[in-house]
């Protein structure tokens, strides 16, 4: 039996932290937007420890903030390591960084079931159609342009669904990725791979930091240690690929050896038992997982999240990154949807963003991996990266908490505040005025955003749309 095509403004695929928000940032803006989603959720997936960037920003503006912080997650008050020169473990603090000061100075520890059911849940509120068991299997490409895509259905029935744009977020198994052309680019620096499982009873930190992520290096490695409840964690060993063989065999047995050969770890575990059946029970594999693929986008078709790329666990960059590149991805959207401006202007845009990100996150990551050195040495690293002058920890913690791009969609009030202030005196100094004063009038408040690159565009003021600067910075 054929079925008729159905026709959507932006057709997402996968729903996971990136599918979901990019599908509620452009149905909020009134489009129809169609998410098919492989698996019914609740569903597992690794990446249990989220960024204030994630909870305070991207969920506040996906109008999910609330449900978040009702969902009885463990909070994230920074992390702890036991990492580099220094003999004892140190700790930071969200809060040190005046990007997440105040209210917004914390994180969550979340079940990702829980978590990604929350933000499919919210799509679904905010008028995304949302179809679960629905299995995407290729692009649909028309006179060169991507028009849609064919998947099988819940009751196992292949049928075609087009849309202007498709959105690839389905991940680090997509197939989709490979009709936008180019390669994935695997990097040359990580090649871990993981190993992990789930524990009841394991020890905490004393307060204030029971909530933290511990990470600790070891001979093969490193450790993170996610506390998801009172008694409930998340252990896991990332290996470096010439310590691979360590995981050969019973997958159980090489957790718990590895266990034995890092002793903190072994330590908070000593009064511990393995979960072994359920969502929990498996101990889970994972690799091949930074890469960057170097093409973002084509006519018709985006990636974003980890369909377009990943770099490494340490920091739980992933979500961050994940609905970060959602937003920008709907920025690009919803303003070439309207016909505001050019496809590839809007695109551009969001490949020239999201790749300043990954390589802030990348070359940070690769120095902080050099575990000769001490978190002096680190914190000054942060800044050389980043650009950030701040003293001390802070542009670390502005840093690993996701605030390197200064997008005052993912900072704290008080911050955007202050830039908002910087930029109007900036704007006086280059004679911005005229257009200041046009937007103050339609929008009642002032721009806050600054071009990336020469000649490229600016977030609107709701965050929801590119726009064309008044002048160059
Ligand atoms: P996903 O979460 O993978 O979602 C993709 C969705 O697409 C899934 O629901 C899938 O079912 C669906 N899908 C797949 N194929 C199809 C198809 N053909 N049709 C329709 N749907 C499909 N990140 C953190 O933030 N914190 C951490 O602590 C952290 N730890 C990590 C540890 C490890 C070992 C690894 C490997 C990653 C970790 N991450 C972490 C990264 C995190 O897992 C990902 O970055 C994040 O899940 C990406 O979100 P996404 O929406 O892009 O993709």
């Amino acid at each position: 039996m054929t079925h008729p095509a159905e026709e959507y403004d932006v057709l997402v695929a996968g729903g996971g932290p990136g599918g979901a928000s990019a599908a509620t940032f452009v149905a909020m803006q009134g489009h129809r937007v169609l998410l098919l989603e492989k698996e019914e959720f609740p569903r597992y997936q690794i990446g249990e420890s989220l960024l204030p960037s994630t909870v305070h920003g991207i969920c506040r503006l996906l109008g999910v903030a609330d449900q978040v912080h009702e969902a009885g997650f463990v909070r994230k008050r920074g992390g702890t390591f036991a990492w580099g020169s220094g003999s004892e473990p140190w700790s930071f603090d969200f809060a040190l960084s005046e990007k997440f000061a105040g209210p917004t100075s914390f994180a969550y520890q979340v079940e990702r079931a829980k978590f990604d059911q929350l933000l499919l849940d919210n799509a679904r509120s905010k008028g995304v159609e949302v179809r679960e068991r629905c299995a995407v299997s290729e692009a649909v490409e028309e006179d060169g342009r991507v028009c849609g895509v064919r998947y099988t259905d819940a009751d196992g029935v292949e049928r075609t669904a087009r849309a202007r744009y498709v959105v690839d977020a389905t991940g680090n198994s997509s197939r989709l990725q490979r009709a936008v052309g180019g390669e994935r680019r695997y990097s040359e620096h990580f090649q871990n791979l993981a190993l992990f499982g789930y524990f009841e009873g394991g020890r905490r930190l004393p307060e204030p930091n029971s909530g933290n992520i511990t990470c600790v290096a070891f001979p093969s490695g490193w450790f993170w240690y996610i506390p998801l409840s009172d008694t409930l964690t998340s252990v896991g060993a990332v290996l470096r690929k010439d310590c691979a063989d360590r995981v050969r065999g019973d997958r159980a047995e090489a957790l718990g050896s590895l266990i034995d050969e890092c002793p903190i770890i072994a330590d908070y575990l000593s009064d511990a038992q393995r979960i072994t059946e359920g969502r929990y029970g498996e101990v889970r594999v994972r690799k091949d997982w930074s890469y960057l693929h170097d093409t973002f986008w084509r006519p018709g078709l985006v990636l974003v999240g980890d369909a377009v790329g990943f770099i490494d666990p340490l920091f739980s960059s992933g979500v961050h990154m994940s609905t970060y590149s959602a937003l920008l991805a709907a920025r690009s959207l919803n303003t070439a949807l309207r016909g505001e401006l050019d496809e590839r202007e809007c695109f551009a845009e969001y490949e020239a963003r999201y790749r300043k990100e990954y390589q802030t996150f990348h070359d940070f990551l690769v120095t902080f991996y050099d575990v000769n050195r001490d978190e002096q040495q680190y914190f000054e690293e942060a800044r050389r990266v980043t650009g950030d002058a701040a003293p001390g920890a802070q542009a670390f913690v502005g840093l690993v908490g996701g605030g390197a791009s200064d997008e005052s969609a993912l900072t704290s009030e008080s911050y955007r505040d202050k830039r908002k202030q910087q930029l109007h005196e900036l704007s006086r100094g280059v004679h911005w005025e005229g257009h200041r004063i046009q937007l103050q009038a339609a929008f009642g408040e002032a721009a806050d955003d600054v071009p990336v690159t020469d000649g490229g565009l600016i977030a609107s003021l709701d965050g929801m749309h590119w726009e064309r600067s008044a002048e160059p910075v």
